[in-house]
């Protein structure tokens, strides 16, 4: 069976928090759902290898109303690991820079994804990219912004000749909506499997267990994460 191109999408997943999100949310639109994730000689391994149990784990959470969950790829991006000399790719310290972005800034790695997905997505007959890029939240990152996100669409469909559509979810929404969005999707159930299953932390660390899931506690990536998960609960109980 072969759905209708509009009714097909390819969703960066990352195997954090706010891709996590996007897979959920792109699962209740489209009939038919496939994945993409880049192994770029990040620092620590853990999200990638946190993709395949939230692969299998989140479409059951989502009840009979969902959309199939396609192929997943796996791309080498690893050219990035080589040209960058950012927190995340080398042991750096996270901080912020004179231009005024965090030293985990890899330059161009979201461009870079886009052009990626988008360049699978041609041949798999997928018209609809969604990505867990966010303004609101978007920690200094210039890649992760509305108009840099408007900008690729045109160019890649200038580019590659079709008619692309850039899904950005939680582009104007901060990191407790992210959470509120999760729980209006799969309610409680899918909270837990982002809280156990996801990772969001700098630097890799799965030991030490919060109440808003793994990781270190203070790099800027678990603050922002903390953050949202209280105020999101806090939320709730006013
Ligand atoms: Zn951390």
């Amino acid at each position: 069976m072969h759905h209708n191109e509009q009714q097909r999408a390819l969703v960066l997943f990352s195997g954090g928090q706010d891709s996590t999100t996007c897979l959920a949310w792109a699962l209740k639109r489209f009939a038919h759902v496939e994945t993409v994730g880049f192994d770029y000689g990040q620092r620590h391994n853990v999200e990638m290898s946190c993709r395949a149990p939230v692969l299998e784990k989140l479409p059951p959470l989502l009840g009979n109303d969902h959309g199939a969950l396609g192929d997943d790829h796996v791309v080498d991006a690893g050219v990035l690991g080589a040209l960058s000399d950012t927190a995340l790719t080398r042991d750096a310290e996270i901080r912020m820079t004179d231009s005024g972005s965090p030293s985990t800034f890899v330059p161009g790695r979201n461009i870079l994804f886009l052009t990626l997905a988008a360049a699978i997505a041609y041949r798999r007959s997928i018209r609809n990219i969604v990505l867990g890029v966010c303004e609101t939240d978007y920690s200094g990152y210039p890649d992760c912004r509305d108009d840099t996100i408007k900008a690729m669409q045109a160019a890649l469909n200038l580019g590659m000749e079709t008619d692309f559509v850039l899904h950005t979810p939680l582009m104007w929404i901060d990191k407790a909506d992210t959470w509120s969005m999760a729980e209006e999707i799969g309610g409680e159930a899918f909270i837990n499997l982002i809280r156990e299953e996801t990772h969001t932390c700098y630097l890799g660390e799965r030991d030490i267990r919060h109440e808003w899931g793994y990781g270190c506690g203070t790099c800027p990536a678990c603050e922002l994460r903390m953050r949202g998960y209280e105020k999101f609960r806090s939320g709730k109980q006013s």
